[in-house]
């Protein structure tokens, strides 16, 4: 194990083989739950021997197929040792689980944390995040490493009250190969590249159109595209729609709005990388004395609002979905769809057809 500093925490990392030897529960104690997900749940765990807490995200791997992906997770992480990006520390195989386990970080969401009392919200502060999150990317990228899965739930604090952050979730990442494109049909609608919308390749820049998007809410509280549905939504990504309103920019700098500019450029090269944006002069620069106004937080509270009630409504429709199969077990999995409106989101032919398969994840 190794440590470098990350910012003022110490940064610890460790290349994980799975072990298969013995079981999670004979190294940790299982604490309370943290999240779930489409893989599994995650808990804090406690390292029984010397007491440090964790998480851990428990996979289900009863298929071939959930087995790759979990071991694709842990093999990625092996290859992302930096501060700014959480860091796996251990993985057991069990008979129906992988347990990845992680450090723990406790600060929650960035954006949670932002809407605090006590939490000052500035155009600084939230140049300072971004520049921990394109730190953060900066590595993956220089490791042919892209996330694919950019939103402000996948950007969490290191602990309650401090500004430094780090990026979670990387079980959409994929490694990146010259010559063998990279297509991919999941993601959260509001964050996705048009390049994702359109199924056509990934590169490095389709996370960069996700970091023009998650700047924008951070300075404005408002989606750029998001519309009345999530087939709105993705209509607006392909045409590129969007603007700066003027009531909610009228506060934000030009250096700001010009950074926001260079990154949500339907053509993927047109977009800055991880290492430009942080040349941006809106990132290298510190800000004059005007720009430690407060920023709103009002805006910010109604979109984690409008976000809690976006992921409550599409559980309660699985939900449902699932206690009609149950009721009628006759009844394909695949029949359900309309009722998510999955295959309505999804304008093409061919990702309808996909979705209905079961085989496109639009998540919330
Ligand atoms: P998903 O693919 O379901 O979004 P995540 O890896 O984001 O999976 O984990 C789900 C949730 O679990 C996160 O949103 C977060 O609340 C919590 N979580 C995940 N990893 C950690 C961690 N290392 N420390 C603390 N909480 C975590
Ligand atoms: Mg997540």
């Amino acid at each position: 194990m190794s440590q470098a500093e990350g910012g003022k925490e110490p940064f610890e990392c460790c290349h994980v083989v799975i072990n298969s030897q013995e079981k999670v529960s004979d190294v940790y104690t299982q604490l309370e739950k943290l999240g779930e997900g489409k893989f599994g749940k995650v808990y804090r765990l406690q390292e029984k021997a010397t007491g440090k807490v964790r998480a851990g995200k428990y996979f289900r791997t009863r298929t071939a197929k959930e087995k790759e992906a979990a071991e694709a997770e842990v093999q990625l992480m092996n290859l992302l040792h930096h501060p700014r990006l959480v860091q796996c520390l251990a993985a057991f195989q069990g008979p129906a689980e992988l347990v990845m386990v992680m450090e723990y970080v406790a600060g929650g969401e960035l954006f949670e944390r932002i809407v605090d009392d006590d939490f000052e919200h500035t155009e600084p502060s939230s140049a300072q995040y971004l520049r921990q999150i394109l730190e953060g990317l900066q590595f993956m990228h220089g490791q042919a490493i892209v996330h694919l899965d950019l939103k402000p739930e996948n950007i969490v604090c290191v602990s309650p009250g401090s500004h430094w952050l780090k990026i979670i979730d990387f079980g959409l990442a994929r490694k990146l190969a010259p010559g063998s494109p990279v297509k991919v049909l999941h993601g959260t609608p509001e964050f996705m590249a048009p390049e994702v919308v359109a199924f056509e390749p990934v590169d490095f820049t389709t996370d960069m159109w996700s970091v023009g998007v998650i700047c924008y809410i951070l300075l404005s509280g408002e989606s750029p595209f998001q519309g009345d549905n999530d087939m709105e939504t993705l209509s607006n990504i392909t045409a590129a729609q969007w603007d700066f309103e003027e009531e909610t920019f009228s506060e934000i700098s030009e250096e700001a709005k010009d950074f926001i500019s260079q990154l949500l450029q339907k053509a993927p090269r047109r977009r800055l990388s991880s290492a430009g944006a942080l040349l941006h002069p809106w990132l290298q620069h510190p800000q004059g004395p005007s720009s430690t106004k407060l920023l709103s937080k009002e805006r910010m509270k109604q979109f984690l609002t409008r976000r809690k009630w976006q992921k409550t409504g599409k559980a309660l429709l699985a939900l449902n979905r699932l206690t009609l199969l149950s009721q009628n077990p006759e009844r394909k999995a695949s029949e359900g769809q309309d009722e998510e409106g999955l295959s309505l989101m999804w304008p093409w032919s061919r990702h309808i057809l996909l979705c209905t398969a079961g085989i496109c994840g639009i998540q919330n």
